[in-house]
Order: structure tokens, then sequence, then C-alpha cells
């Protein structure tokens, strides 16, 4: 038997014929930059993520990187982040000329640590010109950017305090996140900002790269769609430097009709992560490898399914010869890459997420896996460690 990570074949093939005549009204049109479809994705997006507007741009990493331009973050700032999460949540904020600033996760949820944040404000920062600024880096800390890791929210409870009691905006990093939620609040409407991604691996993914920004401010919402086509307002004139961010027709047209079925294809990563849950307890193996933590209160929509495997990376190659993928998410944490030496972090520096990127590996959870696939996928599991 062959279980592969993600086969996005299975998912093309359940939704060809709705697909292919959307695409070809597109090419009928030959309307491809912010047309109808952008504009539609956008308040379905919107809709669906508790927002009240949302921002169609070319790539999860782009609209990082627009949320943090459109709040005027650079050179003199610093914004704090999680080490543990894909490059692109650090390296926006690097392209900026601002610091990122990584503070240890939560063991159990793999997030950002509250605690973590609160005790770095109280021991470093100061208020200076009613901003939150740090002596020993000679910034302001404006921004705080939490990251919903594997589709299960960050604890936005604590998060959106800190916020409030010390004035920071909040951009969220929902890339993996779509339709995840924190006590009913949807991931993306929770702080000032929220970022998803289109990458075709996400749980709403695209025929190539996509991205969104969600937003309920209409100043902030104006200044993101100025942003998004080079600063420009009116066309032709500047009032200040954007890029181009624009996500396209096509991929929008795949997407809207991919957005129906979001919620029926959660529900299948869900249902999987609970046969998951009850195979690897009916094998005797919950206590020997951790299986990810469901907080109560959240909607968690499993963008992976993230266990701690004692050997690790003999598991995995185990589990590769017998035909089942997995990925390692992500095995070096930021605060330890190489471009980021100069910041100055060590091995030790934060262990929690240190420890999380030695052990932990994810198996296959995509929707369409039938029983049989999940049920050997535990059994390759359970022959390892016999
Ligand atoms: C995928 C991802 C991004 C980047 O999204 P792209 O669309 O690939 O640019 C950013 N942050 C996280 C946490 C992601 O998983």
């Amino acid at each position: 038997m062959r279980v592969p990570l993600l086969d996005l074949k299975l998912q093309y093939a359940s939704i060809r014929d709705e697909v292919r005549p959307v695409v070809d009204e597109v090419m009928e049109n030959q309307y491809f930059i912010l047309g109808p479809n952008v504009t539609g994705l956008e308040e379905e997006v919107a809709r669906y993520s508790q927002s009240k507007y949302g921002i169609g741009v070319t790539s999860g990493t782009d609209a990082l990187l627009i949320a943090l331009m459109a709040l005027d973050i650079g050179p003199d700032d610093a914004v704090i982040t999680t080490p543990y999460t894909f490059f692109a949540t650090g390296g926006v904020v690097h392209r900026l000329g601002a610091l990122p600033l990584f503070l240890d996760i939560d063991e159990a949820s793999y997030n950002i640590d509250p605690a973590q944040v609160e005790q770095y404000i109280s021991c470093h920062c100061v208020t200076r010109d009613g901003a939150l600024f740090d002596p020993r880096l000679g910034r302001k800390v404006r921004v705080l950017m939490p990251v919903h890791l594997y589709g299960q929210c960050a604890d936005m409870d604590a998060l959106s305090a800190i916020a409030e009691k010390y004035g920071l905006a909040i951009i969220e990093d929902a890339a993996q996140a779509i339709g995840s939620e924190w006590k009913g609040r949807r991931a993306g409407s929770m702080g000032t900002i929220g970022c998803f991604s289109f990458f075709p691996s996400k749980n709403l993914g695209g025929f190539g790269d996509g991205g969104m920004v969600t937003v309920s401010d209409d100043a902030l919402a104006e200044k993101l769609r100025i942003l998004r086509v080079h600063g420009s307002k009116p066309k032709y004139y500047h009032k200040m430097v954007g890029g181009n961010f624009r996500l396209d027709e096509l991929q929008a047209a795949v997407l809207r009709v991919k957005l129906r079925h979001l919620d029926a294809w959660t529900e299948g990563r869900q249902k999987n992560a609970a046969l998951y849950r009850s195979l690897f307890k009916g094998a005797g193996l919950d206590g020997k490898i951790g299986l990810p933590k469901e907080l109560s209160n959240v909607r968690h929509i499993y963008n992976q399914f993230v266990i701690r495997a004692p050997r690790r990376d003999e598991l995995m190659a185990h589990l590769k010869a017998q035909g089942i993928g997995t990925e390692i998410y992500y095995p070096l944490p930021l605060h330890l890459q190489e471009c980021f030496s100069d910041l100055g972090y060590k091995t030790g520096d934060l262990p929690i997420s240190e420890k999380a990127a030695a052990e932990t590996v994810a198996v296959p959870i995509f929707p369409e896996l039938t029983e049989e696939q999940i049920r050997y996928v535990v059994e390759s599991i359970a022959a390892f460690y016999s």
C-alpha cells in the first residue's frame, strides 16, 4: 500500500467538473487581474473568516509582508513572533529591516507561549513616547505575530490581553488555519490583520500561489488595497511605496469553487484525526508517541497531524520503506537559521522549540485518506516500536 503525505489529484478528481467551467470562463473573458472572481473571493473569505474585508494577494508570504507594511514596520521596530514556523513568518520581518524577536512556544500546542511574551515585555521593555521600547535592541516593539500552527489557534485570549495592555497590534499568521476557531472566533478575525495562504498544500489551496489578508478596520483595509498596487491611488500617483501584491483571477476562480467544499474537507481531516487517536490508543502507542493536543474551545482544522516520536528519523525511514509519506515541520527553528545568525541566538536559547524540531513528524491527514490507509500507517508505526 502507498500512503502519500498529500494527494491533491484525488481532490481535483472530485471537483473537476466544477473547476473546469470557471477556469474556462476566465479564459473566455480574458479578465485576469483584480476582476470579479477576486472581489467575490474576498467577500467570501472575509465572511467565512468573520472579518469585514478580505484583500486578495499574491501569496501567504506577501500577506504577511503587506500586513507589516500597512503598520509601517521598518528598521526602528522589532516584531515578536515564534521561531517554530515556516520561514516566511520571520523572513518578512527581516526584509523590512525590522528585527524578528523569537520567543519560545507552548509545548502542548506548538504555538507561541503568552507567558514568554509577558515575561519578555516586563523584563526588557519600557514605555517611551507612548510605545513599547526595548533599550537593549534600540527598537520599538509594536507588533505581535502569532502563528496558528498546524491549524490550531494560538491562545488568543492571553495574547489579545497582552496586546491590549501594551498597545501592540496583532498580525495573525493564519496561513495554516483558515476556518480554525478560538472560542467561536475564526482565525484571521481576532487580530489587527489576518494573513492566509492559498499555497496548494494548505487546506484551501489554489493551482499555484495565492494569499489573502483579512481586516475589519476601514482605513487599514484601504491602505492594504493601495499597497497591493504599488501604493498607487489614484492610478499613477503614489503617496506611498507598495508592490505588486495582486491575486489573479484564475486562482480566485478556482479558490471560490474550493471554498464551497472546505468545511466538508475539514470534517474529513477531523474524522481522520479522531481515527488516528483511537487506533494509536488501541495499539497501545498513546504512551509511546505524543499525539497532538486538541485544546478545548478550539476548532482544529488539522492542516497537519503532528506526532512526537522517539527515534523520529529512524521511524521516518521505516515508514518511507513502507510507502508512507511523512515530513518534518520544521527541522530547524528560525532562531537557529544561518541567515539569522547575526541576531545572536544560540542552541539552547529556545529549548521547547528546539525539542519540537527534533522530535516531531507529520503523518498523512488529508481528507481523502481511506480508513484502510490510516490503519496501515498506525500498524506500520506499531511495528517499528514493537
Ligand atoms: C505556508 C505558510 C506561509 C507562507 O505562505 P505562502 O503562500 O507559501 O507564501 C507563511 N506562514 C506559515 C505558517 C505557513 O505555513
